[in-house]
């Protein structure tokens, strides 16, 4: 049985790397191409399972080359598919994106088959998600599913990780209230309540307003910076420092955080919460030391035995 499930998102990532960006009605050359697996859910639930959680994933992806692709990606990282739905509506999301020399970008998502996932693949994974240790969301499927989702596992008593991603400044204020731990980076609390966020203190009061809003706790990822938490046992914000890395490419470093506490939660659940993110902290940093997304995730045999 899967100890964390993850209900969300899949994208095939076209990435097409050029000295500069089109203009509108420009064709340019590029030099290079390549397809990634991406979307938070995905990615999300591939970290966790590498770190050795049995998972499974809650998504529908395409009836395309696409989402058979994304299927099989899915059982090379042993993660269940028995609730992947492969939809004849929709194509598999698809995130084309262009980036010039500069590491600047543009970038064109199309959700595609992740609107799709509803009440009905919910139900059927009913017994699936109310019998997880953790459920895992966030906002780039439909979110009145996501929310479905967190009332479902809530109600079992599931501990539910929520990722307010991407942000939406209306978010519906039961997504606070459902959620064990509430897990956004800067710009994602900046949208949601309106304060800057650009460093630890910051991130304090962000948080602490967030709690007020009812969630149980608050992490804040502050990039390079670690992050900072804060949670009504403990109102005072805690900040713990991410440990100094050379960065290659921060792209998804915030799911593989996810992912990894995710892990922790599931398999962890005597450890504080400050260790919990320490060492999820030093998961995040070891994939921002190599280049793409769910391809620079460690797996657990590659990483120090203290963190098991
Ligand atoms: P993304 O949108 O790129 O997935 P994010 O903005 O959601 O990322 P961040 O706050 O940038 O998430 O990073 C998440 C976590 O990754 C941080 O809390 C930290 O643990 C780790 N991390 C990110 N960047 C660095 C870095 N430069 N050095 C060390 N750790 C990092």
């Amino acid at each position: 049985m899967a100890q964390v499930v993850v209900v969300g998102s899949c994208m095939t990532d076209l990435v097409s790397c050029t000295t500069r960006l089109p203009k509108p009605g420009e064709t340019v050359i590029g030099h290079k191409f390549f397809i990634g697996f991406g979307g938070k859910g995905a990615n999300q639930c591939v970290q966790a399972a590498r770190l050795g959680a049995k998972t499974s994933m809650i998504c529908e992806v395409g009836k395309d080359s696409f989402g058979n692709e994304y299927i099989e990606n899915f059982k090379r990282n042993e993660i269940s598919t028995e609730f992947v739905g492969q939809t004849e509506d929709a194509a598999t999301g698809a995130a084309s994106i262009i980036v010039n020399s500069e590491g600047e970008n543009v970038i064109v998502i199309v959700p595609g088959a992740n609107l799709l996932v509803d009440s009905e693949d919910l139900k059927r994974a009913a017994d699936v998600i109310c019998k997880a240790k953790v459920i895992v969301c966030q906002l780039e499927i439909t979110p009145a599913t996501s929310l479905e989702a967190l009332k479902m596992a809530h109600a079992s008593g599931v501990k539910t990780l929520f990722n307010p991603a991407p942000a939406q400044a209306d978010l519906h204020p039961q997504f606070y209230t459902l959620s064990d731990i509430f897990c956004c980076n800067e710009t994602e609390a900046e949208i949601l309540t309106g304060l800057p966020v650009g460093n630890p203190e910051d991130a304090g009061k962000v948080g602490s307003l967030l709690l007020e809003r009812g969630c149980k706790l608050v992490i804040v990822t502050l990039g390079a910076e670690g992050c900072v938490m804060i949670s009504k046992e403990d109102p005072i914000p805690k900040h713990v420092a991410a440990g100094k890395v050379k960065a290659m490419d921060t792209t998804g470093a915030g799911d593989s955080f996810v992912g990894a506490l995710a892990f922790y939660l599931a398999y962890y659940p005597n450890l504080s919460m400050e260790e919990m993110i320490r060492k999820s902290n030093f998961i995040a940093s070891v994939s921002v030391q190599a280049p793409g997304t769910q391809s620079s995730y460690p797996y657990r045999k590659d990483l120090p035995r203290d963190l098991f």
